[in-house]
């Protein structure tokens, strides 16, 4: 899209400075963008300094073998203890560090004490089943604690982890339990989905059929909603029973800080998953030092809630490793917010007194959907700082937050990372940074990133390009699970000695960083290049529109055309001339060329599992294709759904 439209978008949006108590308070200052941009690595060492190393590090970073990257190489650690028992140590052993609330209702608040015991005993357990230092152990569960304490449990035997989504089907489960061997399956009979057990089990039976997945010996099984499941004698235990009986106390080991914590898959949109691989020292530095920046965290007082599944890489960063790593307190949901009604979120907010709140744009959305009043039904004063992840946050659903939610007075953090950083990396810092709605803004201290052209060249303020990522950062992916080619090719070989992220970006006048989602989606109109995601920001700018989802499909004519899908607001059927008028629309906001050929009204947009919307399907719907890999898709029915409501295409004019 041309600057002028960038410009006028710019305008348009209203800027909030940090309110001055925020400010006053802040963990991290303005004199640590300085710090880190006069001795980058100096500033990281400072921040492995937050953990508890059994060896302190002496050297930073190993970059001798690029793209090959070491952090901390000759420290050593164990990542329970620092997200555990050094808080119990420190006499913390009465905090709360999980309030677990079940969808049916039950809660259960679990004291940094009782997790160290509870992780002691399962971590006995793994050892009792034969898991080593090295093996790996796949995770198919529900968001209960005990999923928390699985994870921690194979970081302190050093048994490197590979969560799989829990809604996931036997065969996405089948396929990475055997990518990455693993003879272990923590899971449970199921969990509370829309107010009713689902079941998981049968899944893992299933998937243990297939002959990739044949090889694991033991399925460890938490007992959650007590319906019937099949159960194979020999293979299957209770949870309760051989984790129960184990001791409650238990030494942990010391690993290399380049030992591998856990490997997980990407959630798909662009392609077939990729299996990441992430290791100690960097990753935990990375995540606890960004968890404590980006939400100012004061963990005496305040209490965190992170809204996403353990099944992605926000679960792992910033429900499990990052907050525990810090002392934080927490919420841990298991169910949908809409069970028993769409206030079911707030009502946990105002229950433990969130104070931030961690969310994706399509959760936003979907809030904004139903309705103002029902937030406003919610004492939600204690919110101070409120994080967005996932996909760009179009203005409109960033103010709606702030002001809905953040009562007018919240920082929205809008934070850009991947499962392959491991950790954020762009983002505005509240108390130090003017935010813009919508705009990720400036790399964190520590991190460098820029935006460059076709031929690698920085791009000047105003402009757009791709976003690369300069210099290697802690919690860095140190390769594809079992295919280093697949990791170079990926990641480093668009741009010589730098990490493609695959993201567009966009620097505006500030020079701060506007994410436009991935370079696949950027489209081509008749020689201009044009956004999916402001072309969707401008849809969903119209009072009709609840959700948007935008590609470009090939046409003899313009090269690309623009094919939006769009959710109507309330229900409401779709008016006569509303095609017209959001065409119209989107014109007069980003420019003729930016207007949509077709707009089609669906009921759904396809979705991963981790709430993004699969935009390479819908391009394959609108080119008339056949559907490429959705096995991480919510639910393939809708691509039937849209398929099926598809009409011809409008002339232009
Ligand atoms: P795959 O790599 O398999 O295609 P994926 O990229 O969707 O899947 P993730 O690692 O979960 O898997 O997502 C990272 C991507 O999410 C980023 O590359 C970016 O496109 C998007 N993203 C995450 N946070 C933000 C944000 N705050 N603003 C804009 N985009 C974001
Ligand atoms: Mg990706």
């Amino acid at each position: 899209m041309s600057n002028e439209s960038l410009a006028n978008l710019m305008t348009e949006t209203r800027r909030f400075a940090p309110p001055a108590e925020v400010a006053a308070a802040a963990n991290v200052t303005a004199a640590d963008y300085e710090a880190a941009a006069e001795d980058r690595l100096g500033y990281w060492a400072e921040q492995a300094r937050r953990l508890t190393w059994e060896r302190e590090p002496t050297e930073t970073l190993d970059w001798s073998n690029p793209p090959f990257a070491k952090w901390f190489a000759d420290g050593r650690l164990n990542v329970a203890y620092n997200c555990v028992d050094r808080h119990v140590e420190a006499g913390h052993g009465d905090r709360v560090a999980i309030h677990f609330e079940g969808e049916p209702g039950d809660s259960r608040a679990i004291t940094y004490a009782e997790l160290q015991r509870e992780v002691s005993q399962a971590a006995h357990a793994l050892t009792e089943l034969g898991v080593a230092t090295g093996d790996r152990v796949a995770i198919y569960m529900p968001m209960i604690p005990e999923a928390v304490i699985a994870m921690l449990a194979c970081a302190r035997i050093g048994a490197p982890h590979s969560v799989v989504f829990g809604a996931f089907s036997a065969d996405a489960l089948a396929t990475r339990i055997e990518d990455a061997d693993a003879r272990v399956v923590i899971t449970s009979d199921g969990g509370y989905r829309r107010g009713a057990p689902s079941a998981l089990k049968p899944a893992v039976d299933e998937a243990l059929t297939r002959p990739g997945a044949a090889r694991v010996r033991n399925v460890l099984v938490v007992r959650r909603t007590g319906q019937d499941i099949p159960w194979t004698e020999g293979r299957d235990l209770w949870w309760h029973e051989t984790v129960g009986r184990q001791p409650e106390e238990h030494t942990p080991e010391a690993f290399d800080a380049e030992h591998p914590l856990f490997i997980l898959y990407t959630s798909g949109t662009t392609g077939k998953p990729k299996g990441i691989l992430h290791t100690t020292g960097g990753y935990l530095t990375q995540v606890a030092y960004t968890h404590h920046a980006v939400f100012d965290l004061k963990p005496e007082t305040d209490v965190y809630w992170c809204t996403a599944d353990i099944g992605w890489v926000t679960g792992h960063s910033y429900i499990v490793y990052g907050p525990l790593a810090n002392g934080a307190t927490e919420v841990l949901y298991e169910g949908t917010p809409n069970t028993p009604h769409q206030g079911r979120w707030w009502e946990i907010v105002e229950k433990y007194g969130v104070t931030l709140l961690y969310t994706a744009p399509t959760a936003i959305r979907t809030c904004m959907k139903w309705g103002d009043e029902i937030p406003a039904g919610f004492n939600l004063s204690s919110l101070r700082v409120l994080g967005s992840v996932g996909e760009p946050i179009n203005p409109e659903a960033w103010v709606w937050y702030r002001e809905h939610i953040g009562g007018g007075r919240t920082p929205v953090v809008d934070t850009w990372w991947q499962t392959e950083t491991g950790a954020m990396m762009i983002s505005p810092l509240p108390g130090v940074t003017l935010a813009k709605p919508g705009s990720a803004q400036t790399p964190l201290p520590g991190i460098s990133a820029t935006v460059v052209d076709d031929d690698g060249n920085e791009v000047a303020n105003g402009s757009g390009g791709y976003l690369t990522l300069t210099e290697p950062w802690p919690s860095m992916l140190r390769t594809i699970w079992g295919d280093d080619q697949r990791f170079l090719d990926t990641y480093w070989s668009r741009f010589e000695g730098r990490y493609f992220a695959g993201d567009g970006a966009k620097k505006d006048a500030d020079g701060d960083i506007w994410l436009l989602g991935r370079v696949d989606d950027v489209m081509l109109v008749s020689g201009h290049n044009i956004s999916t995601t402001e072309v969707e920001s401008a849809l969903v700018s119209h009072p009709r529109i609840a959700e948007a989802a935008v590609v470009g499909a090939t046409d003899p004519q313009t090269t690309q055309a623009i094919c939006a899908f769009v959710i109507l607001r309330g229900g409401a059927p779709q008016e006569e001339g509303l095609v017209e008028e959001l065409r119209a629309h989107v014109a007069k906001e980003l420019g003729p060329i930016a207007k949509p050929k077709r707009v089609l009204a669906v009921d759904e947009l396809p979705k991963t599992r981790s709430g993004k919307i699969m935009r390479r399907l819908l391009r394959d719907i609108a080119e008339d294709r056949e559907l490429g890999d959705v096995t991480t898709l919510t639910d393939p029915a809708v691509m039937d759904l849209i398929q099926s409501k598809l009409p011809s295409a409008p002339s232009d004019d």
